[in-house]
């Protein structure tokens, strides 16, 4: 992503216009404050402005990540083909539609054909997706695409539990705050044996 820089007067231009553009967003901040009526000199939110746009900042760092960035140098050959499981990668997202909370769970599975990914690069992926602007949906088919594309296995299978404030908070479909989303490609896909293994590994423990 980041490309070697020219010279050190880009790397300067370019640092003066990232400064730029977050003092941008904290200023629109600063109006969104006033015109909902709040005062944003009175002390509590004097520095809310600067506060949301870093927050903000960080909650959409993924745009500044790619899948090559976070899996390059974590691709392992190996002979192992039975299923990887990774299970319960919490994550926090904003959905793209009101840029309120949606957060859950996400279950991550594939079956290796010749390569596997470092473990903890699944959730470094779930997260890359995250922070950005989402709809549960497209993120969940992204981060099994992802993994195709990386290490080829005979399958992926990814399933994301999640509560979206934005129902919840507005009161809209009070009951339905929450929804389960999955993609399933190759053997996830046509194989019932494949996909049954894996619903059964991350189905939450009847006690
Ligand atoms: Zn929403």
């Amino acid at each position: 992503m980041s490309k070697p820089l020219e010279s050190a007067s880009e790397e300067i231009l370019l640092n003066d216009s990232k400064r730029l553009n977050e003092r941008r967003i904290a200023c629109h901040m600063r109006e969104i404050i006033r015109l909902i009526g709040e005062d944003p000199d009175r002390e509590g939110l004097r520095k809310t402005p600067e506060r949301f746009e870093k927050a903000l900042r960080f909650l959409t760092s993924g745009y500044h990540q790619n899948v090559d960035h976070i899996l390059n140098g974590a691709t392992f050959s190996v002979t192992y083909d039975e299923m990887v499981v990774v299970k319960d990668v919490e994550f926090f997202s904003l959905c793209e539609h009101h840029i309120l909370p949606f957060f859950g769970k996400a279950h991550v599975a594939y079956l290796p054909s010749n390569k596997v990914l470092g473990l903890s690069k699944i959730a470094r992926l779930v997260n890359m997706f995250a922070r950005r602007l989402q709809i549960q949906e497209r993120m969940t088919c992204q981060i099994a695409k992802a993994i195709e594309e990386k290490i080829a296995p005979q399958g992926v299978g990814v399933i994301i539990e999640a509560r979206h404030l934005c129902m919840q908070m507005r009161g809209v479909e009070k009951q339905h705050g929450s929804a389960v989303t999955s993609a399933m490609l190759g053997a996830f896909r046509h194989n019932k044996q494949t996909r049954d293994e894996f619903l059964a590994l991350v189905q939450p423990r009847k006690s």
